[in-house]
């Protein structure tokens, strides 16, 4: 048995980053954009009124002046003419500030009749003018790699770039193996029961970013096993769930190294999970061997295939970052193995849940923690310290 850190060691040695492609911008949310982009022009690219109101000359802008009013500008109509001691021009939020105009007096703080203008008694004292390129300039960059937000976007629209760099998405082909398991919805035989753990790794794949592909459930034979690798062929990514443990019905390993996988490790010191499995196909594809209980293959998930989602992604390779918190309750001394309980973090204090069989969906849909206990530690009191991931 290896330990958690090492089998991630093996996994980033098999996981490299894909290659980079062109995405529009509208479809570019939640990419990982894979190198800097430089803004094409200012923004904004012309000194524009920050407010509607009136444009005049900063000197002499005092309580009681008064203007004449030659002319309008409002947002993409400029006004041409240049604008003199004396004269104002009406002028609109996100208007280019006309020639001549150092300030821009809001409609509030003015009387007009006809074309004259008075500025009033208590005059703000703001100048109400958003300078050329003070949002960004021409060659100005967002750096990469980075995983765009909807606040990327917009920044991205609004330096003009309307093709964004990404790094491809890992196609994942996600195969459920066991003569017991049908598809949610179908009706089970009396000894069958509902594939689950596929549907929740496909959803926490597709959330880091990953074309996240359902293969056929497999039976627990050869031939329905080696059909299921064969549709895999184009994946970036084959994780296999159940059949790995070393049960009469348990295949995978055996199918898959006849089929030319070099494994790379079996066996990890962790709780959930021990029986994981990985290495790369003949024809391709990395591959990850996940334990069938539901439990067991989230915690995988989370622990080992989301950093190699990452990786590839080219978002570095590292562990899934964790978080402190403080034990409500005394946490008992752990065993060799490193276990990852479900648990519950509320204002800073972390629970874990009576009940840790790797079997339970429902204590893991409570759960919004994995506290982490490493290998052999002492029992915690209270109070103490202690690391866990979000899920
Ligand atoms: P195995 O590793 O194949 O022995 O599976 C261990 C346990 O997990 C068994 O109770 C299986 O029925 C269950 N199991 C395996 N695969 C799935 C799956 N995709 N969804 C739900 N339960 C599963
Ligand atoms: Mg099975």
């Amino acid at each position: 048995m290896i330990s958690v850190s090492e089998a991630l060691d093996h996994l980033f040695a098999l996981a490299k980053p894909l290659e980079i492609e062109s995405a529009p911008l509208g479809q570019a949310n939640g990419r990982v954009m894979a190198q800097e982009v430089a803004a094409r022009r200012d923004q904004p690219p012309f000194s524009s009124s920050a407010m509607d109101g009136y444009g005049v000359q900063a000197e002499g802008a005092e309580p009681g002046a008064t203007y004449k009013v030659i002319g309008e500008a409002a947002a993409g109509h400029s006004f041409s003419g240049s604008v003199g001691v004396g004269e104002a021009v009406r002028i609109f939020t996100g208007a280019p500030v006309p020639a001549g105009v150092t300030r821009v007096i809001i409609q509030e703080d003015v009387s007009r009749e006809d074309d004259q203008i008075t500025l009033s008694k208590n005059l703000d004292s703001g100048f109400h003018i958003r300078p050329l390129g003070g949002d960004f300039r021409s060659g100005d960059s967002i750096s990469a790699p980075r995983v765009l937000r909807p606040s990327d976007i917009a920044l991205l629209a609004s330096m003009n770039i309307d093709q964004v760099p990404v790094v491809r998405k890992p196609i994942v082909a996600i195969l459920s193996t066991g003569d017991e398991l049908v598809m949610p919805g179908e009706t089970p035989g009396p000894d069958q029961i509902i594939a689950s753990n596929s549907f929740g790794l496909q959803a926490m794949l597709r959330d880091a970013g990953a074309e996240a592909r359902l293969l056929p459930i497999a039976k627990d034979t050869r031939s329905s096993l080696e059909m299921a690798f064969s549709l895999a062929e184009d994946a970036d990514l084959v994780i296999t769930i159940g059949g790995a443990s070393v049960g009469d019905h348990d295949l995978v390993g055996d199918v898959a190294q006849s089929l030319g996988m070099k494994r790379s490790f079996y066996k990890i010191a962790m709780r959930p999970g021990k029986p994981l499995m990985a290495g790369r196909m003949a024809n391709g594809p990395m591959m990850i061997g996940l334990p069938g209980n539901p439990v067991s293959a989230m915690v995988c998930g989370q622990v080992f295939v989301l950093p190699v989602i990452r990786a590839m992604l080219g978002l570095g390779e590292n562990q899934s970052p964790s978080r402190t918190a403080r034990l409500a309750r005394p946490l008992p001394a752990n065993g060799p193995r490193m276990h990852y309980m479900r648990a519950y973090v509320e204002d800073g204090e972390i629970t874990s849940f009576e009940n840790q069989d790797s079997s339970l969906l429902t204590v893991l849909s409570r759960a919004n923690a994995l506290l982490i206990c490493p290998p052999n530690a002492p029992e915690q009191p209270a109070g103490g310290e202690v690391r866990y991931l979000p899920i």
